[in-house]
């Protein structure tokens, strides 16, 4: 069937059950029945496919999954614990001692330490360029390079890289490109149309869109030449699987069944099917939240733009920003909900606007149907030297807002008295 996005995002990868349930149901079990030993056999030879163990794959799990890849255009995916774990996984699962990888020098917090501290110890070298100049990855790139590593939309410089231009360089090699996509989601950016080899996801923003669970996902393209790549553990008898070769067995699907059956069940970040059962919830309305969420954030953008006591305001969507002409490029149906702000008040006028809010929740997440804040030179980057957050664009005065989709009247008379006198 060939269903658009909206239809995908309720129906995708579920018809009904043997009672007849109109949406998945959790099926909160740990193992599976086997028919008999004939069929234990062949499902553990790979030979039929069937439920095992929750760990490596469950019912409930397995439609978020065959979900998400419909919506990516992807051959399949993988449920994780949380976001962080799809992001291990996926380098776990490429990347041995002595491989380098070249990423921006923008992303996720966890994800700069997992990389620059866990992966490293492990001889894994990252380097970190500058997103801005898609030169940049080509100086970076040797032939020691398995990965480039990007994110969709940077947090909190709101930064958007030029993929085109970056996946050119890295496929010229070939070099795989892994895109961190949670703050567009796949409503607002294809990864895989623009030529992204591998999308990883928090699912615990958006795509949940309510706060309730931690998870992540890893979807494949399919696209990737591994053999051309170098990546032997796809193309060659694998020890850990009686010696079968994932592309021969698994053709376009070699990396994600790879990540499923040896590195999801060596490592077991798995996802609990209660989680699953609430983020396909959340997906079903994925694209009128994400709707929301940028007309409310442009809004406000526009708002904070024109008040007195603002310095600078980050927003993809603005005019004004130095990302617009690549957010209408890659991001034409909207940039997503976060806003970024400098106060000319400084520090202490960060402090006080978070102490002044009402209805804006103060805590360390994004992507929730509610409005959240946080001054981020107090809090998640406190531990940096002034001159380390000055480069990730976190000045003394800078808010972060992920825009819920209240009424965006309400959120503008918030921070619109809140910010009276600072
Ligand atoms: C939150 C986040 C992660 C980590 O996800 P968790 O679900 O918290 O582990 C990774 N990347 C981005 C861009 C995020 O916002």
């Amino acid at each position: 069937m060939d269903w658009k996005f909206d239809t995908i995002a309720i129906h995708g990868g579920f018809e009904s059950d043997e009672k007849g349930a109109s949406l998945p149901p959790i099926y909160q079990s740990t193992s599976f029945i086997f028919r008999d030993p004939d069929h234990a056999a062949r499902v553990f030879n790979l030979e039929e496919e069937g439920f095992i163990y929750t760990r490596i794959n469950n019912p409930t799990v397995d439609v978020l999954e065959k979900r998400v890849a419909l919506l990516e255009g992807g051959v399949g995916a993988v449920a994780t614990s949380s976001g962080m774990a799809a992001i291990a996984m996926t380098m776990l699962s490429l990347l041995r001692e002595g491989d380098e990888v070249v990423a921006a020098t923008t992303l996720y917090g966890g994800t700069v330490t997992l990389f620059k501290i866990t992966l490293s110890r492990l001889g894994i070298n990252f380097k970190f360029v500058d997103p801005d100049d898609p030169e940049n990855f080509k100086r970076a790139i040797t032939e020691k390079t398995r990965a480039v590593y990007l994110e969709t939309v940077g947090n909190p410089k709101l930064n958007i890289p030029d993929f085109e231009e970056i996946v050119k360089i890295a496929h010229s090699v070939p070099v795989p490109v892994i895109l961190d996509n949670t703050v567009a989601t796949p409503y607002l950016f294809r990864p895989f149309d623009w030529g992204v080899d591998i999308a990883v996801y928090s699912l615990t923003k958006y795509i949940s869109g309510h706060a309730t669970s931690i998870g992540g996902l890893i979807v494949d393209s399919g696209n990737f030449p591994w053999e051309e790549g170098g990546f032997t553990q796809f193309t060659t008898p694998d020890p850990g699987y009686h010696g079968i070769v994932f592309t021969e067995k698994f053709g376009k699907a070699a990396f994600i069944e790879r990540t499923r059956l040896q590195i999801l069940r060596d490592i077991g970040g798995c996802m609990s099917p209660f989680n699953a059962f609430l983020i396909l919830l959340g997906l079903e309305t994925l694209s009128l939240r994400m709707d929301r969420h940028s007309s409310n954030a442009l809004k406000v953008a526009e708002f904070l733009e024109s008040h007195p006591a603002v310095k600078e305001v980050n927003y993809p969507g603005l005019k004004s920003s130095r990302y617009y002409d690549l957010a209408r490029k890659y991001l034409p149906r909207g940039q997503s909900g976060l806003v970024g702000f400098e106060l000319k008040g400084g520090y202490e006028a960060g402090k006080e606007f978070i102490r002044r809010v009402k209805l804006l929740k103060h805590l360390a997440n994004i992507g929730d149907a509610r409005s959240l804040v946080i001054h981020p030179a107090s809090t998640t980057h406190q531990q940096l030297s002034r001159e380390e957050r000055l480069k990730a664009g976190v000045s003394d005065g800078f808010i972060r807002l992920s825009v819920g989709i209240e009424d965006p009247d309400d959120i503008i008379a918030d921070i619109e008295q809140a910010l009276k006198g600072l």
